[in-house]
């Protein structure tokens, strides 16, 4: 029998389970408890839209704004709940350090959360990456094992409808129990030609694992392989975190937008018996429920266990180990640039399809940083434009020039590895408020030794590649950016000496409450990393079901 929240007329609620955060993450644990009876209400601080008002916002978007990728300034956020704007910056994230530019996320405040605009790829990180203390003396081991998040990772492909090859020999990693719910996106001209020339040299180029398919999944359409899926896929045929709000809500959840929690109630045993939020019109409210989840992203979880702080925990919720905020990490990632000596046309099909896989494992790991190459399939012709025009081309030269650039452009996407390191920081800004008057968070980040001398690695791979390719105008950047995977500031492990959730995303501080996501990861690996969290919400989840059915909450 599905249970169903009860209102009362001042707004507060009375639930099962509350789900803070409607991203992918969130929305799938609210479908999976929701389905399974549970009363369950999901409380987004964003703002609900269709998706043809961010379509619409898109088509009226300026030029440098695409071609510089603005994906953050055509979802309207919530007065009161900001997310990080760049085109101007909002400063609402507060970065510092030796490497704090590297650390400028893009992720959204909205239902449906930040996959909106992801890419889509969907990788599973190497059975060597949760024992990377162990194998290589460096970073952490997870207190779980590849084999015990793989049946996750087969539900979270399942859910997501992820397309991937079938051939063994082109997945990364190949220990699967199960195919993948769909064949891979077959390769387009320029993954093929640049495989054909790179491969025989030692490189390993295969197909990114991606959610969304050439044909119709559930709800999905097909792709129709127009590339527009960072900012916004136009009909919906990339997964994203909406598609459970919806599923969530079908199955009986009921979720409230414009509803940012701030605070909580612990008892004498320090269980969480209510969470708070301001409504749109800066008034709390009160939901009591027997579980808690908090899947707010990488970011604002853990700002959100620091500004929970009470008398029984002065620190902060969950914070009995002084890690809430810590650790934080994401893929710092460099890109390299040149031109083929011939026509690859880059930009055909989905934004990501293929990626130079051979050097994400390997002994060096115990030395430096592994890396991976996405051949970024983001069409050339904006880059080539603004390249083409600064070289004062007008009339038909220029428009030669815009077509051999668009044409022979390359865009290496590449990711490396930061180790877990306590001093790569989240804390509460002591002078920067967000429109409720609750702290903004700054973030010092320092991306460590580890990943810069693994960049010496990079720069001699993109030479080989460059030079297999006949590339001219090569350029490998030298500052690092950021990559959107935020990992780290609720670090798991087996205790709360040193940790702050245990193998399930169960806090070890509070029975009834779960931080599931990449709050929680122990290591970053160089591959994306939602497949990972999505496999942590549902591991969250059955471990809520089983705390009900063995009345623990
Ligand atoms: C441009 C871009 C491209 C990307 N591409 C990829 C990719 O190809 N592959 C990949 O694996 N990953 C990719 N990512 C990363 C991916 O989008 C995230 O890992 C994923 O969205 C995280 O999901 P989540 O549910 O944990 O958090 P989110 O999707 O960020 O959702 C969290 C939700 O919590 C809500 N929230 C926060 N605080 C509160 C509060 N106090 N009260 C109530 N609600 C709150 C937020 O409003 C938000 O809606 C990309 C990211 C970006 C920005
Ligand atoms: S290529 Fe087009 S249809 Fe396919 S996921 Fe991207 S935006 Fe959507």
């Amino acid at each position: 029998m599905v249970h169903s929240p009860v209102f009362k007329q001042n707004g507060n609620v009375t639930a099962d389970v509350v789900v803070i955060g409607s991203g992918a993450v969130g929305a799938m644990i609210a479908h999976q408890l929701a389905s399974a009876g549970h009363s369950v209400v999901i409380l987004e601080a964003g703002r609900r839209f269709k998706r043809s008002e961010f379509v619409e916002r898109w088509r009226n978007m300026p030029f440098y704004n695409r071609v510089h990728n603005d994906f953050q300034g055509l979802y309207p956020q919530s007065d009161l709940a900001p997310a990080p704007l760049y085109f101007p910056p909002n400063n609402y994230v507060g970065l510092n350090g030796p490497n704090g530019s590297a650390y400028q996320q893009g992720y959204l405040r909205t239902v449906g959360g930040t996959t909106w605009h992801w890419a889509a790829s969907c990788w599973r990180h190497l059975p060597v990456d949760f024992r990377m203390h162990s194998t290589y003396g460096v970073g952490r081991d997870w207190p779980i094992s590849y084999e015990d998040i793989e049946p996750y990772y087969c539900r979270a492909e399942e859910e997501m409808g992820v397309s991937g090859p079938h051939d063994v020999a082109l997945q990364s990693p190949s220990e699967r129990s199960r195919p993948y719910p769909r064949d891979m996106i077959p390769f387009g001209y320029a993954d093929k030609r640049v495989a054909e020339i790179v491969n025989p040299h030692g490189f390993n180029l295969v197909p990114i694992p991606q959610g969304r398919s050439i044909a119709p999944y559930e709800e999905r359409p097909a792709c129709c392989g127009n590339n527009n899926c960072q900012p916004i896929c136009p009909i919906g045929a990339m997964y994203s975190g909406i598609q459970h709000v919806e599923k969530a809500e079908v199955a009986g959840a009921v979720t409230l937008d414009q509803a940012v929690v701030y605070k909580f109630d612990t008892d004498e045993r320090n269980r969480i018996t209510a969470a708070y939020w301001y409504d749109a019109e800066r008034k709390s409210h009160k939901i009591e429920a027997r579980a808690f989840v908090a899947a707010c992203n990488g970011i604002e979880t853990p700002r959100l266990m620091l500004l929970a702080a009470n008398e029984r925990n002065p620190n902060g919720l969950a914070n009995s180990s002084d890690q809430v905020g810590r650790n934080m990490m994401d893929h710092s990632g460099v890109h390299a640039t040149f031109l083929a000596n011939e026509p690859l046309w880059f930009g055909r099909g989905p934004a990501q399809s293929s990626c130079i896989v051979g050097a994400r494992s390997g002994d060096f790991r115990s030395k430096y940083s592994a890396n991976k190459m996405i051949l970024n399939n983001i069409s050339r012709v904006g880059p080539a434009t603004e390249q083409a025009l600064a070289l004062g081309l007008v009339g038909q030269e220029l428009d030669d020039e815009i077509r051999r650039r668009a044409a022979r452009g390359v865009d290496l996407s590449i990711s490396l590895e930061p180790l877990p390191d306590p001093n790569n920081r989240l804390t509460l800004s002591a002078t920067r408020k967000d429109p409720l008057g609750l702290a903004c968070p700054d973030i010092h980040y320092d991306v460590g030794d580890y990943v810069r001398e693994g960049v010496q690695a990079v720069k001699d791979q993109v030479a080989q590649i460059a030079a297999l390719l006949g590339g001219t105008e090569v350029k490998v950047t030298t500052d690092f950016n950021a990559n959107n995977h935020i990992m780290g500031g609720c670090i798991m492990g087996e205790n709360n000496k040193d940790s702050v959730v245990d193998g399930w995303c169960r806090t070890h501080d509070h029975f009834n409450l779960w931080l599931p996501g990449g709050a929680a990861m122990c290591s970053a690996s160089v591959v994306n990393t939602t497949l990972s969290m999505v496999a942590l919400g549902l591991r969250a989840a059955d471990s809520i079901q089983k705390a009900f059915q063995n009345g623990e909450i």
